[in-house]
């Protein structure tokens, strides 16, 4: 039996002496000598253990099934074939109903949008140190885009919609942790993998069901793809708000008794203007589109206003729901008109703090025991890894494939990067198995 602690950069540490110990929980570092007496697993015996062709076979696969958000039938078949390959794996299955979720149409009424179901597997529920591993099967192209083919482009690249963001990662996922359960040390931890069917338009029916498998895990890993098709890491991210504001006023006839009138249009008009002037250094404001209105000779009673928001700190964030909340009341009151807002801030700014910030180095250490140079930056995009760590885990939420262009139809996946992505997971989930403290 190796005991090569040195090989893992945790010189001679080890924590408890299997899952015994781990049940009676951290007491800190003990005698050198791996968990139960083990051998510790090298980076190179782990690349040995994925199957590249496999994966390859299983993302072209799932992305040649259309599972754009609004796709249920499309996304209930994608869940049916990720079900069966997590089948690989202990632990249970499920498929979750997505929790209700309401939006406003174009003549101001609140209706609901249905999606699909998510899928949960939890092994190990009662380990001491648990993890949870996010990833999405939806798409951004609908059924009826014309991107819907998977073609290989070179020996290295294939381009289909979905390859890399994320089924790509899904299959990282799986692979990685098919590897880790080989593993000596797998059975010391505990871990949920949750793939949702609804991230590319907020998470808004999963969101409740993620923060509720956030809570009290040890560290996450969100399997977006990485940020450059370097396989550079997204560090911090700022949050994202979306909002659809309801101005209700009064019709009249434009020439006869327009001074009857209460008009939403010109309402809404000015509530872009000054929402505008909200904008700050820690805040950007899209007011995106209005809608409503009527015949030129009627003084409009309704107008839609839609909006998003990209607070960089959470105090940005509050800030900026108590100044909406002022505005609107000034100009219900200013227009005589009626005013409704309808969401909010769906992903919270993601900053990065010392936990995270360890996690984000032993994602560098494990690359770079692997051959892998791994750097990272500040995002402005959003992902479930905002939800999670406003769960206060800590979380690096690009661990997927390497691959760019994502959300048009020259989206690409390096091949290469499922089997290097795939170890590089591995390897992380061997360390946190080993003891390693973030
Ligand atoms: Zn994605």
């Amino acid at each position: 039996m190796q005991h090569d602690f040195e090989s893992w950069g945790g010189v001679g540490r080890a924590y408890g002496r299997g899952p015994s110990a781990w049940q009676g929980g951290w007491a800190g570092p003990v005698e050198a000598g791996p968990l139960g007496g083990v051998a510790m697993v090298r980076g190179e015996n782990i690349s040995a253990q994925i199957d590249a062709a496999a994966m390859l076979r299983e993302t072209c696969e799932w992305a040649a099934i259309n599972s754009g958000t609004g796709n249920l039938a499309g996304l209930a078949e994608v869940a049916n074939r990720l079900a069966d390959a997590f089948a690989v794996l202990p632990g249970k299955i499920e498929l979750v109903e997505p929790a209700p979720v309401t939006t406003i149409d174009a003549a101001g009424n609140e209706v609901e949008r249905a999606h699909g179901k998510h899928l949960v597997l939890r092994v190990r529920p009662d380990a001491v140190r648990r993890l949870l591993l996010t990833g999405h099967m939806d798409t951004v192209f609908p059924v009826d885009h014309p991107f819907q083919k998977v073609e290989r482009v070179d020996a290295d690249t294939v381009n289909g919609p979905g390859t890399a963001d994320m089924k790509g990662g899904l299959c990282v996922i799986l692979h990685a942790l098919r590897a880790f359960e080989a593993t000596p040390n797998a059975a010391v931890i505990g871990y949920d993998v949750m793939i949702n069917s609804d991230e590319e338009t907020g998470s808004l029916s999963s969101d409740a069901l993620i923060a509720d498998l956030a809570r009290g895990k040890y560290a996450a890993l969100t399997y977006e793809p990485s940020a450059l098709p370097d396989g550079t890491l997204a560090h911090a991210r700022g949050g994202t708000g979306n909002y659809s504001v309801t101005i209700r006023g009064r019709s009249a006839h434009a020439g006869r008794n327009p001074q009857d009138g209460r008009n939403a249009v010109v309402a809404a008009a000015e509530l872009v203007l000054r929402l505008t002037r909200l904008a700050a250094e820690d805040i950007t404001i899209n007011p995106a589109k209005i809608e409503g209105g009527s015949a030129n000779n009627v003084v409009p009673d309704l107008a839609v206003l839609r909006f998003n928001i990209r607070p960089r700190t959470s105090e940005a964030m509050q800030r900026f729901d108590g100044q909406l909340a002022d505005l609107l009341a000034e100009l219900a009151a200013e227009h005589e008109v009626q005013i409704h807002s309808h969401g909010g801030v769906t992903r919270p700014p993601k900053p990065v703090d010392a936990r995270a910030q360890k996690l984000f180095d032993l994602v560098r250490n494990c690359g770079a025991e692997l051959g892998q140079s791994i750097g990272w930056q500040a995002s402005g995009g959003v992902c479930d890894g905002n939800n999670i760590a406003a769960c206060g885990v800590p979380v690096v939420d690009t661990m997927g494939v390497r691959g760019g262009a994502i959300h048009s139809p020259d989206e690409f996946m390096i091949i290469p990067s499922l089997a290097e992505r795939a170890a590089l997971s591995a390897l992380v989930l061997g360390r946190l198995a080993s003891g390693d403290h973030l």
